[in-house]
């Protein structure tokens, strides 16, 4: 059966958000030290890498991520290809893709799987979705929106107003996933963000399944 695997590989030198927490692996125990076993410990942010974030990321009284109800996290997808001259996921963008209704679990393919997302070093012009084409998917019925580069939001936009939209219906967003290789289409969603209680995000494990290589197991 066909997976594809969208996880960043989690390194301390990946691409991360400009000054957040870079992981760093440490070692409790190392068998090249003649210790009994190999043992790590690691330092990450909560957005490092693939991640998912729920409500409580901006909103105080909003829930954490380790309650966002898995079958938000886990079932039918649609990626969906953003053409190379749209710049921003706009309200006529999200319109132009004829969504099915409810549009469900969502993911953005657009040109941050060429060039960006293969280089560690922060680049600000990604394309990401602005706070009309949030709306415009929240009245589409989306459940999760996914992004191919570690962040949803237009850089430097006041307020995350996208993140709020999204957030404030309780659309679940999954940043960082990795579709270079996944052509667009129809797919089951498996994305696991770790159950951290009182976390705002969580590293995620996300796998695509394609449909038609469900019936073959
Ligand atoms: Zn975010």
């Amino acid at each position: 059966m066909d997976l594809f695997d969208i996880s960043m590989e989690v390194h301390e030198r990946m691409l991360h958000w400009p000054g957040s927490t870079t992981p760093v692996q440490g070692w409790d125990t190392r068998l090249d030290r003649s210790e009994e076993s190999n043992a790590s410990n690691w330092i990450l942010g909560s957005h490092c890498g693939t991640h998912v974030e729920g409500p409580s990321h901006f909103f105080a009284d909003g829930d954490d991520v380790s309650h966002i109800a898995l079958d938000r996290l886990i079932g039918p997808s649609i990626v969906v290809e953003i053409p190379e001259s749209a710049k921003a996921i706009t309200r006529e963008v999200v319109e132009a893709l004829s969504l099915p209704r409810p549009a469900g679990r969502v993911l953005f393919k657009t040109s941050n799987s060429g060039h960006r997302l293969e280089r560690t070093e922060f680049d600000p012009s990604y394309v990401a979705v602005t706070v009309s084409g949030a709306a415009a998917l929240v009245e589409a019925g989306a459940s999760l929106i996914g992004i191919d580069y570690i962040a949803i939001e237009v850089y430097g936009a006041e307020g995350f107003p996208a993140h709020r939209t999204l957030l404030g219906a309780r659309v679940a967003i999954l940043e960082g996933i990795d579709l270079r290789q996944v052509p667009p289409g129809r797919y089951v969603l498996y994305c696991l963000p770790l159950r951290l209680l009182g976390s705002e995000a969580a590293p995620a494990r996300a796998v695509l399944v394609p449909l038609d290589a469900i019936g073959e197991r």
